[in-house]
């Protein structure tokens, strides 16, 4: 709880150690370690604003003069502040003080499930303590905490007591981003509440707009879910999202931009959990002398923006890590899996005892950890039934996940089992049936939105799920915002456009190969993404011959596996692939792993083609996929290939007609190089 403790120490240090130093007029600028990446904060006219870049080293043109550094801004001057019930604290603020650190702030934490399982950080703090001068605020005051890191900013807001007022409602934020209005976006925008499926949205289920002005109207008119990218030309891109959202506050997504360029954080919509709830957030307010919590109470989630020249830090940021905490201890040793699913190809009519067993085999055929027992399960199997699979899933080695419906009071998803996961007192006898019977983890479907009041039964759900030593994985859901550090027992959440829909639509399969080269540069930035991918068959069907057809290669499908971070996977193979796919990719699915110790992005562009590599112990895996209509040739540097070992490193490539799957030891030219020709929808593994 390091993180948090210090928070508190710079409240009290703000309150009473710092001489106060009123300023009518002021800009601060605070430096990233490496001094690469500027923010600088505004206080002028009783508002607080900010504006950030990076800076690039410019060689002086004559012998002697010393190098200069050119600022090259990305996020423009942009307002800060919140409102609330007691006060607006967006304007007509007084500053009364502010502190910088003296030198830099570092930490290094171990994640378990992510791009890298050991993250060292360095960062540099600024902090502003704000009040209002409203008669009736209460003596609330407001601070704003800014980090920056090396091609990363977060900021939050904390409220500190110091008259009578010990609790607040917020009800929406001035915070802002603005972009010059040339730049292009890869957004995903919020959809209308409680439409969709069983009135189950929103649910972060809704087409990207690609490449496209950043001034461009949301399809709903309410703006764009988190995270967001955005293209600013040579200069650079920048990724936007938040992270560090609890039960504590509600999800927040960003408006549509102004027409000059300027997003703000906009609450959830008032009809999301069936109308049933705030907009704003409740907080209770830190005062160390009386509240044991007190650093974690009246803070609000932090906003994060990451930028840079390439797309190289956006690939790789760890920001949405990096200033969390784990808000409690892991029960037991949680561990990655990789899960068999009859749901995704062979649907709801699988979803009984026969068929579950035949998924078990597979998942023991393939010695993966696990197999996921879908909706239904209560009605079709029933508990006698769900016992035996359970001792069934003992006998093979295979541990069970089980799927529930979040439901609840909030939206008319029917699958069973339902009225189980949304109450304490009824799920923890669930989970005692779950945890007695070897249950490895939850798949929990169609939450209500981002409404504070669903947070907190996301967060109460992970935490009593913990008590019985349970994973979680969400799907019809929000974008997870810190979870994978902040709740030990998290696995993954949906949140996108996934799988599921291979099997619906025929258009979003002639997609696969586009969306799964974005979504390394966006969605799965911040955050895992439980895509339940890697289709063998070439039919989404379970019979062979019918069903939407795959458009895209068997290797393609095998490097989403390495592409795709989540350190629980349920992936589509089904019992046909045994003995219908080459040996070899059976080889490489049967070690795949799911969780990883480093990530390197190489190459790439969103939506058209990806390289990245993975490691997972002393082993690398490299991915490199295309997307574009034409053939795409790469050639990956020896730097990157030295970390696979040579006499047994294996190329899988779709073969030069991109329809000859085939595997051949990795062959590097004289200089150490490799050079692929990459098909359309078609993609090479090495590992
Ligand atoms: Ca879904």
């Amino acid at each position: 709880m390091k993180t948090r403790v210090k928070l508190s120490f710079i409240i009290y240090y703000l309150l009473f150690i710092i001489s106060p130093c009123v300023s009518a007029q002021q800009t601060t600028r605070v430096l990233s370690p490496d001094k690469l990446t500027y923010l600088d904060v505004k206080f002028a006219d009783g508002q607080l604003s900010y504006s950030a870049g990076y800076r690039t080293v410019v060689k002086a043109k004559k012998k002697g003069v010393k190098a200069d550094t050119l600022d090259v801004p990305m996020i423009l001057d942009s307002p800060l502040g919140v409102y609330t019930n007691v006060a607006d604290f967006s304007k007509n603020l007084t500053l009364i003080q502010d502190s910088q650190s003296d030198e830099p702030v570092k930490q290094t934490y171990h994640l378990r499930q992510g791009k890298q399982s050991v993250i060292t950080t360095e960062n540099n703090d600024y902090n502003v303590l704000l009040s209002t001068p409203q008669r009736r605020n209460g003596g609330v005051q407001m601070a704003v905490h800014f980090r920056v890191f090396n091609n990363n900013i977060a900021y939050c807001y904390s409220f500190i007591q110091t008259g009578e007022t010990g609790a607040i409602v917020v009800t929406g934020e001035a915070s802002g981003f603005r972009l010059p209005t040339d730049a292009t976006a890869f957004i995903c925008p919020q959809s209308d509440p409680m439409i969709g499926w069983k009135r189950t949205k929103p649910s972060y289920e809704e087409g990207y707009i690609w490449d496209e002005p950043i001034t461009k109207r949301s399809n709903y008119g309410h703006g764009w879910t988190f995270p967001c990218l955005f293209h600013e030309g040579d200069k650079g891109w920048v990724l936007i999202s938040e992270t560090g959202v609890s039960g504590s506050y509600c999800g927040s997504h960003l408006s549509d931009a102004t027409p000059d360029g300027l997003f703000t954080i906009a609450f959830p919509m008032e009809g999301e959990n069936n109308g049933f709830g705030s907009t704003g957030a409740q907080l209770g307010l830190a005062d160390a002398k009386i509240s044991p919590n007190a650093d974690q109470a009246g803070v609000t989630p932090w906003r994060t923006i990451t930028f840079g020249p390439t797309l190289k830090p956006i690939v790789e940021t760890t920001i949405a890590w990096d200033v969390v905490e784990p808000l409690y201890e892991p029960s037991i040793d949680y561990k990655g899996s990789r899960n068999t699913w009859s749901w995704i190809l062979w649907q709801d009519p699988s979803i009984n005892y026969d068929d579950q067993v035949k998924f078990i085999d597979l998942a023991a055929a393939l010695g993966w950890e696990g197999c996921l027992i879908d909706g239904g399960w209560y009605e079709n199997i029933g508990r006698e039934g769900m016992e035996r699979l359970f001792a069934y899933c003992k006998q093979k080695g295979v541990r069970p996940w089980v799927w529930y419906n979040s439901n609840g009071a909030w939206n008319d998803a029917p699958q069973c089992a339902r009225q189980a996961m949304h109450n304490p007192i009824v799920r923890k006898k669930e989970m005692k049936w779950l945890r007695d019977n070897g249950v490895a983890g939850i798949k929990v479907d169609f939450f209500a939105g981002d409404k504070q009041e669903t947070m907190r039964v996301y967060e109460g759900l992970l935490s009593d799920a913990n008590d019985y030593g349970i994973q979680v994985i969400c799907h019809g859901c929000t974008l997870p915002r810190g979870w994978e550090r902040m709740y030990p027992n998290y696995c993954s959440s949906e949140a996108v456009l996934a799988s599921e829909n291979l099997y619906f639509s025929q258009d979003f399969c002639n997609m696969e190969a586009r969306h799964a080269c974005l979504h390394p540069f966006v969605r799965n930035t911040t955050a895992s993404m439980e895509y339940g991918g890697t289709v063998l068959q070439k039919r989404l069907h379970k019979e062979p011959n019918k069903g939407n057809t795959r458009r895209t290669s068997d290797i393609f499908e095998l490097a989403t596996a390495i592409v795709f971070q989540s350190s629980g996977q349920n992936f589509a193979l089904t019992p046909r692939n045994l003995t219908e796919q080459p040996q070899f990719e059976l080889d490489f699915m049967r070690q795949v792993p799911t969780t990883w110790d480093e990530t390197c992005f190489l190459d790439g562009y969103p939506g058209k083609y990806v390289v990245m590599a993975r490691r997972n112990g002393n082993r690398w895996y490299l991915a490199a996929m295309n997307a574009e209509p034409a053939a795409k040739t790469i050639t990956i540097e020896p730097g990157v290939l030295s970390g696979f070992a040579a006499d047994k490193a294996v190329l899988l490539t779709d073969g030069a007609d991109g329809q000859t799957p085939q595997q051949q030891p990795l062959k590097l030219d004289k200089k150490g190089r490799l050079t692929l020709t990459l098909q359309p929808q078609c993609a090479a593994v090495i590992y």
